[in-house]
């Protein structure tokens, strides 16, 4: 096994790798390390979790040790990232103090930042938003940027931060090192790499579709109205700290406000909260002060809290990829964990988007067959409707005919068959007036019914007869 002391970083370097409990590299550190040491550019996809931030981290403070003039950019998609990535930065710079660091985050007082500016940091870590509003503010040249990184790229490109990224680099000097991270490497990603690296080196660890083996990971089918009272069921049987996935912003704090009535402590956490409140409860839940977070998907990338065991997929993501990096939240450094999506009947074409990126060569036949077992599902369902119909139409068609099965073809024809049905009814409940109303006269009054129909043959007999008058005759007639 390859150890940290194999790729000739100082010793200072070297010891707060070690104070920091890296005994040895993971195998993305151990594949990046030299090659950015080297000076080359990466395009790197590696699985959450895997150590991806040291992969960067360590040759980048190795470089600006070296090169005391150089300065290096670290961009993240979200702010909790950003200061993630900030504090494995710290961690690796102990007992360094000649190198000054900055985070430069939206949400967080400008005033505070332009101090940290005015120190000259030499590694800046930060969202694109805030980046750009400092260049606008010329509170922050990048021109001595000889490092640059791009952190889950793709979570960028997702968060439409594309033209803000562009934006920046044309404030970086084109003589530097990139590094660009990304989950996936769809087309969008490896097109930006021409743009934005030279001759980059591909490191890929692991598939970026696949669920760390580490992760137990079940499905659960249910009706959205019963979706709350599985949860309660599930937070009862689980150990350890939580997080849950909700769709919206609101529904985080619909739903850690349901749990703290149902008496499971928890705070929500979304892109709406002061950046002051994302932190207190950022901070809180890493210090295991409650126990269940729940979180929109600002959540589900990077996020780096190695005591989350559990994560619930409460509502299943809008972008299919997400869900691996949800899943990606717990089981960190190779620990346990286990994960738990629920699935209604409302999101099972999500559900199918997200098997086919799990599953990408899943057969085509296999997916028909998924399709073929749905029909038969929905078979099954008409067939119920179908008798619950034909029943009714039993009731219209007099001949005591069961086969309904062309009422259903299509919406016209069931109209249409529908309306003789109906018809028939209409005849039927004629013919019964007509039949009731003969038995009564029949079983009731028998000499009433012959009195009067004699009466009516006799009054027929002697009525006088119309004349029938031809107009048309009678009209030539006057003409004439
Ligand atoms: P990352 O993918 O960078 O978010 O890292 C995931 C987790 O792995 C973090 O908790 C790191 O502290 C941990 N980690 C990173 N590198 C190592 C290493 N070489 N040895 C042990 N743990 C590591």
């Amino acid at each position: 096994m390859m150890q940290f002391d194999t790729f000739g970083l100082s010793k200072t370097l070297e010891k707060s790798i070690l104070k920091m409990g890296f005994l040895e590299p993971t195998a993305v550190q151990e594949q990046s390390i030299p090659i950015a040491l080297k000076g080359m550019d990466i395009l790197g996809s590696a699985q959450t979790g895997t150590g991806k931030t040291g992969a960067f981290s360590i040759p980048l403070i190795q470089k600006l040790m070296r090169d005391e003039a150089a300065t290096a950019l670290v961009l993240t998609p979200t702010r909790e990232l950003a200061k993630q990535v900030l504090e494995v930065i710290t961690g690796l710079l102990y007992g360094q103090n000649a190198i000054n660091l900055a985070c430069l985050i939206g949400g967080e007082q400008i005033t505070k930042q332009l101090k940290l500016l005015r120190r000259r940091p030499r590694i800046i870590v930060g969202t694109p938003g805030r980046i750009n509003d400092h260049i606008d503010r010329k509170s922050l040249k990048l021109n001595q940027v000889k490092f640059l990184v791009l952190d889950e790229t793709d979570r960028m490109l997702d968060m439409g931060f594309g033209s803000q990224v562009d934006r920046i680099l044309k404030n970086v000097p084109k003589e530097r090192q990139t590094l660009m991270f990304s989950a996936t490497l769809p087309e969008q990603i490896v097109k930006l790499s021409k743009k934005y690296l030279t001759s980059p080196q591909r490191i890929s660890i692991g598939k970026s579709n696949v669920v760390a083996v580490n992760i137990n990971n079940e499905i659960i089918k249910i009706k959205k109205e019963n979706k709350y009272e599985l949860l309660l069921d599930q937070l009862e049987k689980r150990e350890g700290s939580i997080l849950i996935f909700v769709k919206t912003k609101h529904g985080t704090v619909k739903m850690a406000k349901n749990l703290n009535n149902d008496h499971f402590v928890s705070e929500p956490l979304n892109g709406n909260l002061r950046q002051s409140k994302r932190d207190r409860v950022m901070t809180k839940f890493r210090d295991k002060k409650f126990k269940i977070m729940v979180a929109t998907d600002i959540a589900a990338r990077g996020l780096d809290v190695p005591h989350i065991e559990h994560v619930i997929n409460y509502d299943l993501p809008q972008l299919a990829e997400d869900y691996i990096h949800r899943l990606g939240r717990t089981g960190r450094a190779s620990a346990i964990g286990s994960a738990v999506t629920f699935i209604s009947g409302k999101e099972l074409d999500k559900w199918n988007e997200i098997e086919r990126i799990l599953n990408p060569e899943l057969k085509k036949t296999d997916r028909k067959n998924k399709r073929s077992t749905l029909k038969k599902d929905k078979n099954i369902l008409s067939k119920r409707k179908s008798k619950r119909r034909s029943k009714k139409s039993n009731n219209y068609n007099n001949n005591g005919k069961n086969d309904n099965s062309h009422f259903y073809k299509n919406k016209r024809n069931d109209k249409k068959y529908k309306s003789e049905g109906e018809k028939d009814d209409l005849s039927s409940r004629k013919n019964r007036f007509s039949e009731k109303k003969f038995n009564t006269e029949k079983d009731g009054d028998k000499r009433s019914f012959k009195k009067r129909s004699t009466k009516a043959k006799f009054a027929s007999k002697f009525r006088p007869k119309k004349k029938y008058i031809n107009k048309k005759s009678v009209k030539q007639k006057y003409k004439k």
